[in-house]
């Protein structure tokens, strides 16, 4: 089913990010994970895509096996970045013949220390709003198009209004919803909200929740995305860094924090970063569910 259509009759969406694992054991413990998920009855899940095509059979192979084997509706991340046009709609042409209706349009990060130097093939698509364009042009309303949104601007942009007017283009070019970038302070989301609204535009916007469970690692995400780890809670997070399990409760209680805001400010739902993993998930989900 469309998403852009669940999320009309639902009163708030609750959705997993999983990607592609690389071997076979990975990808076992992928589905353990959905299992362990499934009684939370998910609106959707979705499966990144490793921007050049890095994990294109990968990705393809388990939305495929989400779709045919799960009762789960599942979401597609599609990168334009290094892909012709024709490679794209070969993609999405296959999850079309299977019955997959949903996909993220995305252009994918340009690949590290090429930023002056990166060749867009001729043939390809620069920008995301591009591939949105491309996919209604190829594949008309089959697809329920979902792209990427920066509650903090994108990393690329020289200010949150510049990113918000280019966030418009891939709008009018037929997305039906946006999914934002981790971040960690509901002001920048609220914030967010308030400007593409006096901006005329009103696709839901589903924040993304990173439950912090690694320091270093969240450390590295957050600084590759531009995504602001306030003082306070890095403090808090120094201050046990020798000590996993601390961490990680620090970081699920953070989020559960954060979640409870996000609702009763009345978020149409929360699109969680799971890491292939459930146990932070499922710890959040049993503490916001009554508000849900
Ligand atoms: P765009 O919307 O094209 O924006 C990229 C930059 O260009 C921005 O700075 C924007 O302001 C600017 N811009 C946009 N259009 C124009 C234009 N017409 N002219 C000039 N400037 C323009 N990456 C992956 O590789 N795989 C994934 O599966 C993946 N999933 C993601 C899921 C979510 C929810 C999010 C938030 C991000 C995800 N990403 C993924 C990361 C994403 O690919 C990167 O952030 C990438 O750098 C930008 O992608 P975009 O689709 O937002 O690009």
């Amino acid at each position: 089913m469309k998403i852009s259509e669940i999320l009309k009759q639902v009163k708030r969406s609750i959705s997993f990010e999983f990607f592609p694992p690389k071997t076979a054991e990975g990808e076992e413990a992928l589905f353990r994970t959905i299992k362990e998920l499934e009684f939370i009855h998910p609106t959707f899940v979705s499966i990144t895509y490793g921007a050049g095509g890095t994990t294109r059979e990968r990705t393809i192979r388990v939305v495929k096996k989400i779709h045919t084997q799960t009762n789960l509706t599942v979401m597609a991340h599609q990168t334009c970045i290094g892909h012709t046009r024709k490679e794209i709609i070969d993609i999405l042409s296959q999850y079309k013949e299977i019955g997959v209706q949903n996909v993220l349009a995305l252009r994918g990060d340009i690949p590290q220390g090429q930023e002056e130097t990166f060749v867009f093939p001729p043939d390809g698509c620069r920008y995301a709003n591009e591939l949105v364009s491309l996919i209604r042009e190829t594949f008309g309303d089959w697809f329920s198009i979902g792209v990427a949104a920066y509650p903090e601007g994108h990393p690329e942009s020289p200010d949150l209004d510049t990113d918000i007017h280019y966030f418009k283009k891939k709008v009018e070019a037929g997305a039906e919803f946006a999914i934002t970038q981790m971040f960690f302070d509901n002001r920048y989301f609220y914030n967010y909200i308030e400007k593409l609204q006096k901006e005329g535009i009103d696709i839901p916007v589903i924040p993304g929740i990173m439950p912090i469970t690694n320091f270093k690692q969240i450390k590295k995400f957050a600084d590759m995305c531009g995504a602001t780890i306030p003082g306070e809670l890095i403090q808090k997070l120094q201050a046990v860094a020798d000590k996993p399990e601390e961490i990680e409760k620090i970081g699920v209680d953070y989020a559960i924090k954060q979640c409870e805001d996000l609702l009763k400010n009345g978020v149409k739902g929360l699109h969680f970063y799971t890491l292939n993993k459930s146990k932070a998930t499922i710890e959040i989900y049993n503490h916001i569910k009554d508000l849900l």
